[in-house]
């Protein structure tokens, strides 16, 4: 074996000599008793869904810390993973960074088998959240799927998930929204607690101006369109607000604890398009009607208890809504094209001291 399959690449890895065998099994450890509990159990059921017999007592032995020398070098969560002949070791940070040792360690059983070469790697993540987008609207998926991506996001080391329901939402005051094979409550419900298992934070997209379709294609929200088109929510007209926030309301329910809560806002082509909104236009421009209704979804948001995220699209058109835009919003920067390069149009979002995420 000449290379290591690890993603994301650690920052430090160290091939040395000799190998491990783990097919007579392993035996997961402590080092104090009052150690890393949860990153033990989830070491424990990988290692047996990939078909490892794992004790406490017999077995090549893992053992898991947390230590404050690790937290000084590489902070929370970094860790320290070093298999040697004798033993393995899992040193965190914290838990979060003995859960990063566990999951590299589940990764190298993945790619390379229980034949393992000796090894020392010491790794920390450069971006504090590292999430993934789940939409629903383009494909539904089964709910088991869902289960078993969330395992498979944890192993490279992400630790949000961006889950646009669009029509999959089980609605209730609103379920003709709601398509036939929406997720059930009980299956949200089992979403979030795998999540939560893996510490993975679920951050809930609802649109709040534009792509709204789902929505708008019911006649009983017919007045809410922008010029008559079922794609845009008109801006001037406040039942979209309420409409918005009894439906934030119904996802707030069943999340509990949200932190995060994306408000979608890109492509919103159509501002200004009926006679209302055009007169407005005239007044503030573009970037005005559309700062003014993302403040005021904005407003639903925070009196519900999270913080805003908005993508980042509308406001490199119209810069100048930034400045109509409190800062407790996260532009979130959506892109198809690039290739890992740095992308000078998010430097617009840093003029505007936003929290910006790529
Ligand atoms: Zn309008």
């Amino acid at each position: 074996m000449n290379h290591i399959l690890i993603l994301p690449k650690p920052k430090k890895l160290e091939l040395r000599k000799g190998k491990v065998d783990l097919s007579q099994g392993v035996s997961v450890r402590l080092k104090d008793e009052r150690g890393p509990r949860r990153p033990m159990m989830l070491l424990t059921r990988g290692l047996r869904e990939m078909g490892l017999r794992v004790t406490v007592e017999e077995g090549f032995p893992i053992t898991l810390s947390v230590e404050k020398e690790v937290n000084n070098r590489y902070g929370e969560e970094g860790y320290i993973l070093d298999i040697a002949k004798e033993e393995a070791r899992i040193i965190g940070g914290s838990e979060i960074g003995v859960l990063h040792g566990v999951r590299t360690f589940t990764l190298l059983v993945r790619t390379h088998g229980v034949e393992m070469p000796c090894m020392r790697i010491e790794d920390f993540p450069d971006l504090s959240l590292r999430g993934v987008h789940i939409d629903l609207k383009c494909q539904m998926r089964r709910s088991k799927y869902l289960l078993e991506l969330l395992s498979l996001l944890s192993e490279y080391k992400a630790n949000a998930v961006l889950l646009e329901y669009e029509d999959k939402f089980p609605y209730r005051r609103h379920s003709i929204i709601s398509a036939p094979d929406a997720l059930t409550r009980e299956e949200v419900r089992l979403f979030l607690e795998e999540a939560d298992a893996h510490y993975i934070e679920v951050i809930p997209l609802l649109q709040s101006l534009g792509h709204v379709e789902y929505i708008l294609r019911h006649e009983v929200y017919a007045k809410l369109r922008e010029a008559g088109s079922i794609y845009q929510f008109c801006p001037s007209n406040k039942d979209s607000i309420k409409l918005f926030s009894e439906l934030a309301e119904e996802i707030f329910e069943l999340h509990e604890n949200i932190k995060y809560f994306h408000v979608g806002g890109d492509e919103t082509h159509l501002l200004g398009a009926c006679d209302i909104c055009a007169e407005r236009v005239c007044r503030i421009g573009k970037g005005g009607l559309y700062a003014e209704h993302m403040m005021n979804i904005r407003d639903v948001i925070k009196n519900m208890g999270a913080r805003p995220m908005i993508w980042g699209d509308m406001l490199i058109t119209h810069p100048d809504a930034l400045r109509k835009l409190s800062k407790d919003f996260i532009i979130v920067d959506w892109d198809y094209w690039s290739t890992g390069e740095l992308v000078d149009r998010v430097l617009i979002y840093t003029v505007g001291a936003f929290d910006s995420s790529h």
